[in-house]
């Protein structure tokens, strides 16, 4: 993979070009593509944004959204843009799986790939050209790098401030992770200088659930939980039952693994989902307890450090049941 400054000089000559993310896109890569979209849409290219699956209703007022085709309700034409592309750029995903069913098509094209994204252990090969970086706290901070070192800062309008700001919030936990440095701040108040207005955008993310999502929640606190005090640690079993019972529609569990970490004292907290192909994991910890090995490890899957996901082919009862005999063997890390 060359270095993604190595690219710059193609910005200058029109391309077809292809940008997708990770399947079931959150803030950061919807927020991250569209920001790129428009940026490369400004600059003349001609690009679409393809996102491997559908997203949670809440990110459907993002500007350019319209725009972006749903690979699972629209094969036939997301494969034939991605065939006619000359570059597809991978944003929020660093090793193509993660595309889940638009993986095949993905290798079966001519297109070089480019790689914006800061997830640990990077399948480097798969890229034409690139940046991964862990330290970023965010692919929209990427993009925003990317379109100021590419000497186009003055190409960020407020469309392009407001997609940025949604990856840049959502993936700091409203700013909060220690991911959220000074560069961050910094970025934020060149969007806020541009006349971004971003109560608008926390409303449009955080206060669009239904009255039966905050019914779920509770039912979930009240019956779903399970709380190990000795091993700093806690667990949610979603069962499909629950999903069904209060109409949850994606994205309505999105953040509910955070609300673990609030207890006093809770340090790493898991939630499992009962999906309709598999057990979807979501790992979080505070601290130096490693999610993306515990979740390489045992759950075939990755991420961050303080948070990543994973899956498993078991029943929902069952993959909670291994969790819990898992982390007895983790109380030193646990506790320490
Ligand atoms: P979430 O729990 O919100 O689905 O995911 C937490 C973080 O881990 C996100 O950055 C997400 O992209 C990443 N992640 C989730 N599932 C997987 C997975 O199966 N493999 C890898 N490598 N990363 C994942
Ligand atoms: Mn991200």
């Amino acid at each position: 993979m060359q270095p993604i400054e190595q690219f710059f000089p193609e910005l200058s000559k029109p391309f077809k070009g292809i940008i997708t993310c990770h399947q079931k896109p959150d803030g950061d890569a919807m927020g991250s593509s569209l920001a790129l979209y428009h940026f490369l849409k400004s600059m003349g290219h001609d690009v679409k944004v393809i996102a491997p699956t559908n997203w949670a209703p809440f990110l459907d007022w993002m500007p350019g959204v319209n725009e972006v085709v749903d690979f699972e309700a629209n094969r036939a034409i997301s494969t034939q843009y991605i065939n006619e592309a000359d570059f597809i750029f991978c944003l929020d995903f660093n090793i193509l799986h993660r595309t889940k069913n638009l993986e095949p098509v993905i290798l079966n094209s001519k297109a070089v790939r480019i790689l914006m994204d800061h997830h640990q252990q990077p399948d480097t090969p798969s890229f034409g050209f690139g940046i991964s970086d862990v330290k970023k706290s965010s692919t929209c901070e990427m993009v925003y790098d990317f379109i100021v070192l590419s000497g186009h800062s003055n190409l960020i309008n407020l469309d392009i401030a407001a997609c940025i700001y949604t990856g840049l919030m959502t993936d700091t936990g409203s700013f909060r992770f220690p991911s959220t440095t000074a560069s961050v701040h910094k970025i934020v108040a060149h969007l806020k200088e541009l006349g971004l207005q971003h109560s608008i955008i926390h409303e449009n993310i955080f206060d669009q659930g239904s009255e039966a999502r905050l019914k779920f929640m509770g039912n979930a606190f009240l019956y779903r939980m399970q709380v190990f005090p000795e091993l700093n640690t806690a667990i949610m079993a979603i069962p499909k039952a629950d999903i069904y019972k209060f109409e949850l529609k994606t994205g309505d569990t999105e953040g509910l693994v955070n609300y673990l970490l609030s207890i006093n004292g809770i340090r790493f907290a898991a939630i499992v989902i009962d999906r309709e192909e598999e057990r979807k994991w979501s790992f979080r910890s505070k601290g130096l307890f490693d999610v993306n090995i515990f979740a390489r490890n045992h759950f075939e899957g990755g991420g961050h450090a303080n948070a990543a996901g994973g899956r498993s082919s078991k029943s929902v009862d069952e993959t909670a049941a291994d969790f819990v005999e898992i982390i007895k063997t983790y109380k030193n890390q646990l506790t320490q």
